[in-house]
């Protein structure tokens, strides 16, 4: 029996993910979103499973360069875009498109003598305030890429979204309202809609839409299950119980003894931790699911194991499987517990865990 903990990829569910998205938005083209090795899926695996989506989308050039290595050969588009110059003959030879998000990007690209044209997502900033131009920027930094020679003609337009995981946010009505003043008269192809966006905003689909988290089953609006927006969980992070033992009423269980007993009771221990990626902030009664039945973390999460609570008679015994998240446990109510969102608890699972990927249903 492998202690490691595994984390079963289910492939079905990211290609039935993917068609749910172009069911919500079916005027629309799909950029996947696989940064951070697809959400921690595995970036390989997941972009051969999403054969559906017409581009990917990564944050940084060694991603993309990953996909290219593995023989992916959709079009690929960097969302941090490119930090120097010199990686513009790479993104060329590798068919990779760039976002533009500032004015020493700009200036590279009208210095760059290449052999060829790039595809250029330009990026405006209508309130995120992270990436991207500013809107009074906008006019000249379109023009001055259609003037690049290095640049493709048809610059893509897109910005990004803030709030669009809070339903009837005034923040989101501004920005759409202000990407739409500027982009309305262009003829580009445009892109703002993120997995919130997909289902909460249909008026902000454009052209292109890019789903990262609901590609994974995971439900990017809070208090809402993946479930209720028809979607499978593609991940399910399981270990095995390695120990039982008995405390009496009163025990604490765990580093700190944080938790005490309140009547004489049964602790499972179970093999997976911070070390693996489980949540060290995960509280007490954080859910555990363990064949057939909810148990309640107790006791501060180890490195390597957790403490459950499986009270006066557990009928389990040591082997039994311990699912943490999958689709017998929302992971998005695991993220709650442990005060953080789905997003951070999958891209901090560590290469310790066993990647298992089915195809099958
Ligand atoms: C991560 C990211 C997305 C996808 O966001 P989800 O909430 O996972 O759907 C889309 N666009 C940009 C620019 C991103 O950085």
């Amino acid at each position: 029996m492998s202690r490691r903990p595994v984390a079963q990829i289910n492939l079905a569910a990211l290609g039935h993910n993917l068609q749910r998205v172009q069911q919500l938005a079916p005027a629309s083209k799909v950029l996947a979103v696989l940064k951070a090795n697809a959400y921690g899926h595995g970036l390989v695996k997941v972009a051969q499973a999403l054969t559906a989506a017409d581009a990917f989308a990564v944050a940084r050039i060694d991603e993309a360069l990953a996909l290219r290595t593995a023989g992916i050969v959709k079009p690929i588009v960097l969302l941090e875009g490119f930090y120097e110059a010199a990686e513009l003959p790479i993104l060329l030879a590798n068919n990779l498109q760039t976002v533009v998000h500032n004015e020493l990007q700009l200036m590279a690209l009208e210095q760059a003598e290449l052999d060829g044209q790039l595809k250029v997502w330009l990026k405006i900033d209508t309130g995120m305030h992270r990436l991207g131009i500013a809107p009074e920027q906008f006019a000249e930094f379109y023009r001055r890429l259609w003037q690049c020679p290095a640049v493709q003609p048809g610059i893509r337009l897109m910005s990004h979204f803030c709030c669009a995981d809070i339903p009837g946010s005034d923040k989101t009505e501004q920005q759409q309202a202000l990407f739409q003043l500027l982009c309305s008269d262009k003829a580009e192809q445009q892109s703002l809609a993120n997995s919130a966006a997909i289902i909460s905003l249909p008026q902000s689909h454009a052209d292109w839409v890019r789903p990262g988290l609901m590609l994974h089953g995971i439900s990017p609006l809070p208090n809402q299950s993946g479930q209720q927006h028809q979607l499978q969980p593609v991940m399910r992070l399981s270990s095995r119980l390695i120990a039982m033992r008995q405390v009496q009423a009163g025990e604490t269980v765990g580093y700190g003894g944080n938790w005490q007993a309140k009547v004489t009771t049964w602790i499972g221990v179970i093999a997976i931790g911070y070390g693996d990626g489980y949540p060290r902030h995960a509280s007490n009664g954080t859910p555990v699911w363990l064949e057939g039945r909810e148990v309640q973390l107790v006791g501060r999460v180890s490195m390597d194991m957790i403490t459950v609570d499986l009270g006066e008679c557990p009928t389990e015994t040591i082997g039994a499987e311990a699912v943490l998240w999958g689709p017998e446990l929302a992971i998005e109510r695991v993220a709650q517990c442990a005060d953080t969102i789905p997003y951070e608890l999958l891209c901090n699972i560590t290469p310790r865990v066993n990647y298992q990927y089915l195809t099958g249903q």
